[in-house]
């Protein structure tokens, strides 16, 4: 049909699973599965070609495919001409310089002249003129991480999450160059239709985001005690107040923000909240 969308995601890696459960909780149902180059959708116009992560924003930049999931180091690495669309909060990680961990290093100046190894030469090469910095750079496709241990760099530019990879090579972040998460891309010129199936693809995506931001929140209070509980609570537009079946007593039904949670749920006890529940939220839309 000319609405239906492909969508680029990568075969298996770090982004693999974190895509499709976000295409599931779109409600959308994949129809063949793991270890195919293809798959469909019953229920929603998009096709699905599984790929590298590397080979992603080209195809999309070629039209093979119309949307694409990748991290955002790996679009920034590809200068591809591609849309980025929206960023999707997952597979979140930074590209920084790892040293030696016995080297007191001080700053980016210290590697004129010294030779690092890294799959992102352009970002690297960037940084670095960025920086004044004359270096090598060595491209290699994978296990960065050994390149000091065998004697290829004296440095690195490597994907970082918590650091221990580095670590257990004997190694030391150093300087972030970029911090990055995954990102839907789509192609320049889509037609009017599949724009539209973008449309409401975008809509999903933002309805489950904004669900894992926000929880559910359901309390008892005295009568006494409403006003300055619904101050506490901002809710999506007011709080919903129910009496409860205890004379002087109501129930009160909001939406509270993930990150001010707890410090929300204090004020509630002190304000005299009681049998406080809380729920997670699969849809909001605002
Ligand atoms: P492919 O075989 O598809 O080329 P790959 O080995 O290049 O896979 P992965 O290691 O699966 O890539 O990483 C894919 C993307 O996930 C990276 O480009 C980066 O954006 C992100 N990523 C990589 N490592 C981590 C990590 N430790 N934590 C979180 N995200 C990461
Ligand atoms: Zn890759």
């Amino acid at each position: 049909m000319i609405n239906t969308l492909k969508i680029a995601i990568q075969k298996s890696g770090r982004l693999s699973e974190d895509s499709l459960k976000l295409i599931k909780e779109c409600g959308i149902k994949l129809n063949n599965g793991k270890g195919k180059l293809k798959a469909t959708a019953d229920n929603f116009p998009l096709e699905f070609l599984f790929l590298r992560d590397d080979d992603i924003p080209g195809y999309v930049e070629d039209g093979v495919a119309d949307l694409g999931i990748v991290g955002e180091n790996v679009l920034l690495e590809k200068e591809n001409r591609v849309d980025l669309v929206k960023k999707l909060g997952f597979s979140k990680c930074r590209l920084s310089i790892g040293v030696d961990r016995n080297w007191d290093y001080k700053g980016i100046h210290e590697l004129e002249g010294k030779s690092i190894a890294t799959s992102y030469p352009k970002i690297l090469a960037k940084y670095l003129e960025e920086n004044n910095v004359n270096a090598e750079i060595h491209e290699i496709s994978g296990s960065v991480e050994i390149a000091p241990s065998i004697g290829l760099a004296e440095a690195v530019c490597d994907i970082v999450s918590s650091g221990s990879t580095l670590l257990s090579n004997g190694l030391k972040e150093t300087d972030v160059i970029m911090r990055s998460e995954a990102v839907l891309i789509a192609a320049k010129s889509l037609s009017e239709e599949k724009k539209q199936t973008l449309n409401n693809l975008i809509f999903r995506i933002n309805a489950v985001q904004e669900g894992k931001k926000n929880k559910y929140i359901l309390l008892n209070a005295p009568n006494s005690a409403i006003n300055e509980i619904i101050s506490i609570l901002p809710g999506m537009k007011s709080p919903t107040i129910l009496p409860l079946a205890m004379e002087g007593w109501s129930s009160l039904h909001s939406v509270v923000k993930e990150d001010e949670f707890w410090e929300v749920i204090e004020k509630l006890k002190k304000a005299g909240a009681e049998s406080i529940l809380v729920a997670p939220i699969e849809k909001m839309i605002v």
